[in-house]
């Protein structure tokens, strides 16, 4: 066992969670996204190994440029679009896809040279505000790319959820209305769903999903656990003992001296901290997992330690601690730290080994 911080990654859970979102929206396409390095997985080990998507989705185009370099074929999406037109002779030579999200991208694609023409997700703003063409842009933008030699047709069309991880919220109802009533009988395939959108709300399924996070094997609702769907986490974070020592009650633990022990005890002190990905804000009773038993950290996680009340255990120096994983959900440390589980796995850092097993 590495005495680094580690990051292992089953590639075996991957390709079940693929099946569960499959089982879930059988008559879909899958879009899967790719964007920060696989949700901090690994781009192009992820990319290998998702024979059954039917494209990948990234949110910039130098991951696009990633996956051509790492010799993936499939068809790639730029979930937001180009940023500027000269990235578009870039974008026909790498056989990329676009969303087109605002009417200034309608405009910059109609009037381009192209060598070839390309595929474009039309994206509309249904309520979240943030990218999208708004509903009364639609039938405009819709003409013009309809008419743009540059656009392969018929293009596809989008929509992205704000609340969908609350299961009982009425914004994702009203979004599926304005976008539905907005798209009238225009032509072309439909994408709504994330994550949450596959697992909780069927009625957004369209043509193509876009699962994020499931595929990862994590919860994308609010409160989930990833064995409510019958999701395998891909990643297992863990890292060692380094030390293990007694303290007297009274004592006090680590930087700015906010843990006092309360009785005689023993700590374990772990090799992983801040500068590892691990969340600086990890409380006081975060659990992690030593021989499969959950012990509290405590004091303050500081860059490159953390420390852990084991108590009269018994635990050796060089012992695996995991700090997420299959036996201890990721989404239930982001609740303790007050995040989501995304910015916990985007965080791991580059000094992490990262190494991939299959079952
Ligand atoms: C990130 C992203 C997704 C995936 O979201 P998850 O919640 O991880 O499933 C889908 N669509 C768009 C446009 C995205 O940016």
């Amino acid at each position: 066992m590495s005495r680094r911080p580690l990051a292992q990654i089953n590639t075996s859970a991957l390709l079940h969670n693929v099946q569960i979102i499959r089982d879930l929206a059988p008559n879909c396409k899958i879009l899967a996204v790719l964007k920060a390095n696989a949700y901090g997985h690994g781009l192009l080990a992820v990319a290998a190994q998702l024979k059954d998507a039917q494209a990948f989705g990234v949110a910039r185009i130098d991951e696009a440029l990633m996956l051509r370099a790492g010799g993936i074929v499939k068809p790639i999406v730029l979930l937001e679009g180009f940023f500027h037109a000269d990235e578009l002779s870039q974008i026909v030579a790498s056989n990329l896809q676009v969303v087109v999200h605002h009417m200034a991208q309608v405009d910059a694609l109609v009037k381009a040279e192209l060598e070839s023409p390309i595929h474009v997700w039309l994206k509309i703003d249904s309520g979240m505000h943030r990218l999208g063409i708004a509903p009364d842009d639609f039938a405009d933008a819709y003409q013009k790319l309809s008419k743009s030699p540059n656009v392969l047709q018929p293009m596809r069309l989008m929509t992205h959820f704000a609340c969908a991880d609350e299961p009982d919220h009425p914004a994702t109802l009203q979004q599926l209305a304005v976008f539905k009533q907005t798209i009238g009988d225009a032509i072309g395939e439909i994408s709504i769903a994330n994550s949450a959108g596959v697992v909780g709300w069927p009625q957004s399924h369209g043509d193509w999903i876009r699962p994020g996070l499931a595929l990862y094997g994590v919860s994308p609702m609010t409160a989930g656990r990833s064995a409510q769907h019958k999701l395998r986490p891909m990643m297992t974070f863990s890292s060692s003992v380094i030390a293990v020592r007694p303290v007297k009650k009274g004592d006090a633990v680590g930087y700015g001296a906010t843990w006092i022990a309360p009785r005689d005890t023993r700590l374990a002190i772990v090799a992983i901290g801040y500068g590892d990905g691990y969340p600086r804000n990890a409380p006081c009773g975060t659990p992690v997992l030593i021989n499969g038993v959950r012990y509290p950290i405590v004091g303050r996680v500081s860059m490159d330690m953390t420390t852990v009340d084991i108590g009269d255990a018994e635990i050796e120096h060089g012992a695996q601690v995991v700090l997420w994983g299959e036996q201890l959900p990721v989404e239930e440390i982001a609740e303790l730290v007050q995040t989501i589980p995304y910015e916990l796995l985007c965080n791991i850092t580059s000094r992490v080994q990262f190494r991939y097993i299959s079952d």
